[in-house]
């Protein structure tokens, strides 16, 4: 008997290096390709906020309809589920007939409970899960899971010695879909409880899905060669091209990841290597390092006392962290930020590490917090990036201290772009705003004693040099 399958697309959202999708086009004589929406991504968290916000609502919608676009450029259609996985595959399978399901695999509690109940409704279906996530792949990495190294480096050295990244796979050239199949477009954002506003008021960073990636690609290495410099430039935070973006994309797969290393690997060879592009694989590992360890850590990753099994005295004042989510705590370089976390569903690294930081060891709130916030916010929310991450943040590494980096990162016009209470200060002023009476601006919730000297260090930029 022939095969019809089912390609399931669920954070591979592309049609280049897409294992399942090569796979299931040259197993199956026909084809159904779906991708579902769970509800459960837009509920609220018991904080308040959603799980999802508009802006990633917006990127995803943006990011699948372009997926639409590409498979039918392939002859395929993409039926786009406005119900969870498990009740759409099962009807889809009734209604087509299908025996085989392809899939990228999963590796998150959440998303693999979600996987185990789709497989549970539907015994009578042979599934095919692939691994695409990180840059090595999982079967090839000298370790198990459940001994993936504590620190990174006990990771990466071995890792980078004894493994090869796989070849990437080529866009099919046709698609086999089946034939009364057409494609349906993206539900409503009322459908979740956005309104009209949100969404027509929602503007994330970059614009979703496979062509906007590849184009960034394209333009962060050969076309403007801001790759030569990114070892240096990779701690800013203002405008586009101090780093690649390329976070979002990747969260949703509409670039693998693969596609990334082998691009860096030609501009070595065609352009420039040095410490740049060295960087640019060491920050993909680091992708990858915090996907494995997530796996071995498991649900403890979300908790408060995280897996080191912390016990902290968390203060967690929710009128602090109501004023540490709208970008109003009156420490500027934290505020501008999140003030564009909140327009944009962006932030850029250093900002990342120090909003946490502050949030964890100034205003002593539950990391837990913080990083569902994140979630809620960031069009790249990566489950492995942003809780390991903040997991680190909490646990695992020195203090940050936010006053000391906006000056060291000279965050001075950043912050003014996004503070615009701000706008008119000196580059002293605008980092130590209540040192002055900043009228327009809010007071800070504490100035501590430990930030005295950065704050000394910030006058002395006013002084003449002698
Ligand atoms: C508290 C906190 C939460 C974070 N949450 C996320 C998240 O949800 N999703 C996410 O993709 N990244 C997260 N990061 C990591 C990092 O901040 C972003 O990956 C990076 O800012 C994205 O911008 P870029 O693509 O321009 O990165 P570049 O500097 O150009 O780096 C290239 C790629 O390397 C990877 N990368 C870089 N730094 C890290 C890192 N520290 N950890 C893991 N991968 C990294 C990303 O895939 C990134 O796209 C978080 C960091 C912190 C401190």
């Amino acid at each position: 008997m022939k095969k019809r399958g089912l390609v399931w697309f669920k954070n591979d959202l592309r049609v280049h290096d897409n294992e399942a999708l090569v796979t299931a086009q040259k197993e199956c004589a026909e084809l159904v390709l779906c991708y579902c929406i769970e509800e459960s991504w837009f509920e609220r968290h018991y904080l308040g906020f959603r799980r999802a916000d508009i802006n990633r609502f917006r990127f995803l919608e943006q990011s699948v309809l372009q997926l639409r676009d590409n498979l039918e450029a392939i002859g395929g259609h993409l039926l786009i589920g406005e119900k969870s996985a498990v009740e759409t595959l099962p009807e889809l399978v009734e209604e087509h007939g299908i025996t085989d399901i392809y899939a990228e695999g999963e590796y998150a509690p959440y998303e693999l409970e979600l996987v185990e109940k789709v497989c549970s409704k539907l015994p009578e279906v042979d599934f095919h899960f692939f691994w695409g996530k990180t840059l090595y792949h999982i079967d090839d990495i000298p370790f198990e899971i459940s001994k993936i190294p504590l620190t990174s480096k006990a990771y990466r050295i071995p890792v980078g010695r004894q493994t090869q990244v796989r070849d990437v796979f080529d866009v099919p050239k046709k698609l086999n879909g089946v034939k009364d199949v057409k494609s349906s477009s993206f539900p409503d954002c009322k459908v979740y409880g956005f309104t009209r506003k949100e969404y027509k008021d929602s503007r994330p960073l970059v614009d979703g899905g496979e062509d906007a990636a590849l184009e960034r690609l394209e333009y962060y290495t050969f076309k403007s060669e801001l790759l030569t410099k990114y070892r240096w430039s990779r701690n800013g935070s203002k405008g586009m091209d101090y780093s690649s973006k390329l976070s979002p994309w990747l969260a949703l797969g509409c670039i693998s990841v693969r596609e990334i290393y082998f691009k860096v690997k030609e501009y070595e060879e065609k352009i420039k290597k040095n410490q740049s592009t060295w960087w640019l694989v060491f920050e993909l590992v680091w992708r990858d390092y915090f996907t494995f360890k997530g796996m071995r850590m498991g649900v403890p990753m979300f908790l408060t006392k995280g897996f080191k099994n912390r016990k902290v005295e968390w203060e967690n004042d929710p009128k602090k962290f109501d004023r540490w989510c709208d970008g109003t705590t009156g420490i500027p370089f934290v505020d501008a930020h999140m003030r564009q976390l909140n327009a944009t569903g962006f932030m850029s690294n250093r900002g990342r590490v120090n909003c946490s930081s502050y949030l964890v060891h100034d205003l002593k709130i539950d990391l837990t917090w913080g990083a569902a916030y994140f979630e809620s916010k960031l069009i790249d929310y990566d489950v492995s990036s942003n809780w390991m991450n903040w997991h680190m943040q909490a646990f695992e590494i020195w203090y940050t201290n936010p006053v000391h980096q906006s000056n060291k990162y000279k965050a001075q016009d950043f912050i003014r772009e996004w503070v615009p209470e701000l706008s008119k200060l000196d580059d002293v002023e605008v980092l130590i705003p209540w040192e002055f009476e900043a009228k327009k601006y809010v007071k800070p919730i504490e100035v501590y004693p430990k930030w005295s000297r950065a704050i000394n260090l910030i006058k002395k930029i006013a002084e003449p040099k002698k």
